[in-house]
């Protein structure tokens, strides 16, 4: 058990690499049972380098989306390694991230996982990119990528992967604010309302349901929302594909769109859920000061400049939802969320919500508006689980949590006894401290949950369990004075048995300290 450089496991989802060997931590095939190591860079000299980025491909197939379990850590060490000038959590939501943090503020982002889009089915690999900004006052350091499974338990899996390491220049500065998206809404319209919000919403001949979208960018002055493959991108561009539906870029899960109904004796159900969830990220009006920096959807990149706004108008292909079979005259509430699963960094990410309260028409034709209230709004209550329990529910097999932070920006994803993970969208609030998630096609028996929020935080849960053994954090590196310390979390020595083996990777893997080494 421990990390190595090869080709194995084949079961991590998009494959063990991007090409050849990567650099992995597992025992060839998964990481059954409590255990956790380092893998240690040599020394990477600054020197020449007026901005430093370390970059690294990274592809993960653990127990949880969040920090959880089977934790996943980059440290940077200096050359002697007797202090560490920076740590971060790697999770794709709840990764360490602090915008007053300067550099190491910025850290390495969020992670992905592979995913296919609900509206073209278009698959986008698990494989993505993480950009970390570098001090040239470190001078020289030494990268270190550690993985803890904490307990024994749920470590049937591939682990994790890295390839494609490199520290070179990054291109640009590193940022020093950060953009905000939200949605145009009644409230905020800064002309008046103009039939960008979802307020403007009908149903259209047949039976689908569409509304109209529009997404500003107003945070810190003059910082525009750039992804993809840009210097001054703040997401990488693993994160959009090709849609060949659409012919051109797309960001993935961008947005997210549901239907719900509040009903009486059960709760508030969420009943329909839209396909388009992958967006073109562009300027189409301005609502302040500034200029447009944004090369249109044809680009693997894209921006919503700084004081504009994208619009997403009432006939966006895919924007909608099937609204057959469900009773019309009553009334339902259509939420929009915007970054989901908390994709990009941001000075805020309470403002990602706008719902729209309405009463169905049997014909087509504008709703009939009510409100804009929603029962369970976006909360900054910290999210919580602290039980679980499988039974059925409204006439569908769900699991009962309970725990607080509930709301209907939430995004669970569930676990089976073995290795499968599938997205469980759809879900009904029994009240603020009851959820019950429908268990989708897929899972067979359900082993853990994780409950993920825009607002960044999440939760996770077991079903099975306790664990038979856990195992402290692995501690400081082999040669470090710090060694002998005790790991973190307590105990004696360091249990080099238990934490598996430090690799020191090999000057050869990463590719432009080769170079900057000649
Ligand atoms: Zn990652
Ligand atoms: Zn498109």
């Amino acid at each position: 058990m421990g990390w190595a450089i090869d080709a194995s496991p084949g079961t991590f989802p998009s494959g063990v690499s991007r090409a050849g060997s990567s650099l992995n931590y597992n025992d060839g095939s998964t990481c059954a049972g409590a255990n956790g190591g380092g893998a240690l860079s040599p020394v990477i000299n600054l020197a020449g380098l007026a901005v430093p980025a370390l970059t690294f491909w990274c592809n993960y197939d653990t127990e949880t989306r969040g920090a959880g379990y089977d934790k996943r850590t980059l440290e940077i060490w200096n050359e002697g390694l007797t202090a560490t000038f920076a740590v971060w959590t790697l999770a794709s939501v709840g990764y360490s991230f602090d915008k007053t943090g300067g550099l190491v503020g910025i850290g390495p982002g969020p992670c992905s996982e592979a995913y296919t889009d609900l509206e073209t089915g278009t698959p986008v690999p698990g494989w993505h990119l993480h950009k970390v900004y570098l001090d040239p006052a470190w001078s020289k350091v030494r990268a270190r990528f550690v993985f803890w499974t904490v307990d024994d338990l749920r470590n049937g899996y591939a682990g994790w992967a890295i390839d494609d390491i490199a520290v070179d220049e990054a291109g640009a500065a590193a940022p020093t604010g950060w953009p905000d998206t939200f949605p145009d809404t009644a409230a905020n319209e800064l002309f008046g309302v103009d039939g960008r919000e979802i307020d403007n919403c009908t149903r259209a001949a047949g039976n689908l349901l569409k509304w109209s979208w529009g997404c500003n960018n107003q945070g810190d002055a003059g910082v525009h929302m750039i992804i993809g493959d840009h210097p001054q991108s703040i997401l990488g561009p693993s994160f959009m594909f090709f849609d060949a539906v659409h012919n051109h870029w797309h960001m993935s899960q961008y947005s997210d769109f549901s239907l719900w109904k509040d009903t009486a004796g059960v709760g508030f159900v969420k009943l329909r859920r839209g396909p388009k969830r992958s967006f073109c990220l562009t300027d189409i009006e301005a609502i302040g000061a500034g200029p447009s920096i944004s090369p249109g959807c044809n680009d693997i990149w894209q921006a919503i400049s700084y004081n504009w706004q994208d619009v997403y108008a009432l006939g966006t292909s895919g924007q909608e939802i099937d609204v057959a079979g469900l009773a019309t005259g009553t009334d339902y509430l259509l939420v929009g969320v915007i970054d989901p699963i908390n994709r990009l960094r941001e000075t805020s990410n309470l403002n990602q919500a706008d719902q729209l309260h309405f009463t169905l028409p049997a014909a087509a034709g504008a709703v009939t508006k009510l409100d804009n209230l929603n029962p369970y709004p976006p909360t900054t209550t910290a999210l919580s689980v602290s039980t679980a329990s499988v039974a059925m529910f409204n006439g569908q097999l769900c699991v009962k949590l309970v725990g607080a932070g509930f709301d209907t920006t939430l995004v669970p994803v569930m676990f089976d006894i073995g290795t499968a993970v599938v997205e469980a969208p759809m879900f009904t609030i029994v009240s603020a401290t009851e959820v019950q998630v429908v268990i989708p096609a897929g899972i067979t028996t359900v082993a853990s949950v994780d409950l993920l929020r825009p607002l960044g935080d999440a939760a996770s849960i077991r079903l099975v369990g306790p664990p038979t053994a856990t195992v402290p954090a692995p501690g400081p590196p082999p040669g470090s004075p710090l060694n002998d310390a005790p790991p973190g979390g307590g105990g004696k020595k360091r249990r080099c048995g238990a934490t598996g083996l430090e690799l020191l990777i090999p000057v050869m893997l990463i590719a432009a300290l080769r170079r900057r080494s000649r």
